[in-house]
């Protein structure tokens, strides 16, 4: 299979983490900042690192930037050069575009414009981190819209010796366990017969309101 073809606009502290994590990963990575400064700092990180300034459309053609499997304009404060970008990357045919958003109003034109996917970084990792603290049992959660998510949920005695089967949790409760994290295993779509264990961490999937009536009802003290 083709390796993914990444760029990441913008090399601030979100950008930044996306490029490093994406070679970290092995990705093939084009990292484009209009501060020289900030392209040194990842040449060696990225595969490919160049000053150019995303708001000149020439530019962006001269790097074969419609190639692209994926493009990630991660340029916060000035939202005039973000959406400016984001255009111009659509109107180029660039096939999947995930811009970070600074605040509503931004949000709304890049859905206008098309951008496949907007991401909030600070608003996000905010909401996860307050869920987090909320409850006890639960240790981390994905949003999948507005009313679903996929919660990892510790499981405590009250669940201790008892099969899937026995809690009858999708019938009662309308949400699925998908993966069982115990020690360093992981029980990716446990049977019926599978036996929960106090310590195991569930990963649960299904809407807000059910997920919170289990943990308060059967997880939660
Ligand atoms: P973070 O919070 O992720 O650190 P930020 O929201 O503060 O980022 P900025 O610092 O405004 O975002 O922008 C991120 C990067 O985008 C900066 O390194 C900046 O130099 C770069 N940038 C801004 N405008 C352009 C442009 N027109 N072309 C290329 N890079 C740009």
């Amino acid at each position: 299979m083709k390796k993914k073809e990444f760029a990441v606009i913008g090399l601030g502290r979100f950008g930044g983490s996306v490029c490093r994590t994406l070679s970290e990963q092995g990705m093939e990575v084009l990292a484009i900042d209009i501060n020289e400064d900030k392209v040194n700092e990842y040449a060696s990180i990225a595969s490919q690192a160049v000053v150019a300034d995303s708001t000149d459309e020439n530019v962006l053609k001269s790097l074969g930037i419609r190639n692209f499997d994926h493009v990630i304009v991660a340029i916060g404060d000035n939202i005039q050069a973000s959406i400016l970008t984001t255009l111009i990357l659509k109107e180029l045919g660039v096939e999947k575009i995930t811009v970070k958003a600074t605040n509503d109003y931004h949000e709304k034109v890049l859905k206008k414009i098309g951008a496949d996917h907007i991401v909030h970084p600070e608003r996000d990792m905010g909401e996860r981190i307050a869920n987090n603290m909320i409850s006890n049992n639960v240790l981390d959660y994905l949003e999948l819209s507005d009313r679903h998510s996929i919660v990892e949920i510790v499981a405590n005695k009250r669940l201790h010796g008892h099969s899937l089967l026995e809690l009858d949790i999708r019938a009662k409760y309308g949400i699925n366990i998908v993966a069982i994290k115990r020690n360093n295993d992981i029980i990716v779509s446990p049977l019926a017969s599978e036996v929960i264990y106090e310590g195991d961490i569930l990963i649960v999937i299904g809407a807000d309101q059910d997920i919170d009536r289990f943990e308060s009802e059967v997880v939660g003290e």
